[in-house]
């Protein structure tokens, strides 16, 4: 997706460790029209699906994830990484590893919005080591839904996220696909390096 590469190019950063810091655009400041388009690509890539709710996690799934729904009409979930207050004990709870912060989260759905006629688009920020979508993929199959793929914005195809999904055969959408942040140097798959 042209628009969501620029914005890489021209926005991001690469930290240490292979970390490629988005706070431009998605992460902290949101870039609304490139959210909207990536709602639409979404929507344009799995329109062959039958889709009834996206699922997502706090905070960073939330922009783009949001986008899709609205596109698609269907109810937007977000799992919790903190188990709020007024959440009851009636929630599918799975253990995700940080890659970026390094610690692992009880991530929390509250069983009121998955149920098993569900046809669950799981969408997020970024594919690393694809722990954060196992999690969510574990929820979704605990409400006994269908999970019918993953939109994912960045995907770090140097990284085994992708094998790991596909190896469970799910269906991956990358919009942008990164493969390699080695020498502060941006590279696409198939594209232009960019240094930063
Ligand atoms: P995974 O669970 O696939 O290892 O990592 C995905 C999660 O870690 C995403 O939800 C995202 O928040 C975070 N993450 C992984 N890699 C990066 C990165 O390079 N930059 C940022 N900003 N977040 C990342």
């Amino acid at each position: 997706m042209e628009q969501l590469q620029k914005a890489i190019e021209e926005r991001g950063s690469v930290l240490t460790d292979g970390v490629l810091k988005v706070d431009q655009f998605l992460n902290h400041q949101v870039d609304t029209n490139l959210m909207i388009n990536i709602g639409k690509e979404f929507v344009r890539r799995f329109q062959d699906c039958k889709i009834t709710r996206v699922l997502t996690i706090e905070s960073s799934g939330i922009a783009p994830s949001f986008m899709a729904a609205n596109e698609l009409n269907v109810p937007l979930v977000f799992a919790r990484k903190k188990k709020s207050l007024t959440m009851t004990n009636d929630v599918y709870i799975s253990s995700v590893y940080s890659f970026t912060k390094q610690e692992t989260n009880e991530i929390t759905v509250s069983k009121n919005f998955l149920s098993p006629d569900d046809h669950v688009l799981i969408i997020d920020d970024f594919l690393a080591n694809g722990q954060a979508a196992l999690g969510l993929a574990d929820i979704v199959k605990q409400a006994g839904a269908t999970v019918v793929g993953f939109g994912i914005v960045i995907e770090k195809s140097f990284q085994c996220g992708r094998a790991k999904l596909e190896e469970e055969g799910y269906r991956v959408e990358s919009l942008a696909r990164i493969k390699s942040l080695q020498n502060s140097q941006i590279k696409f798959l198939q594209e232009e390096v960019i240094t930063k």
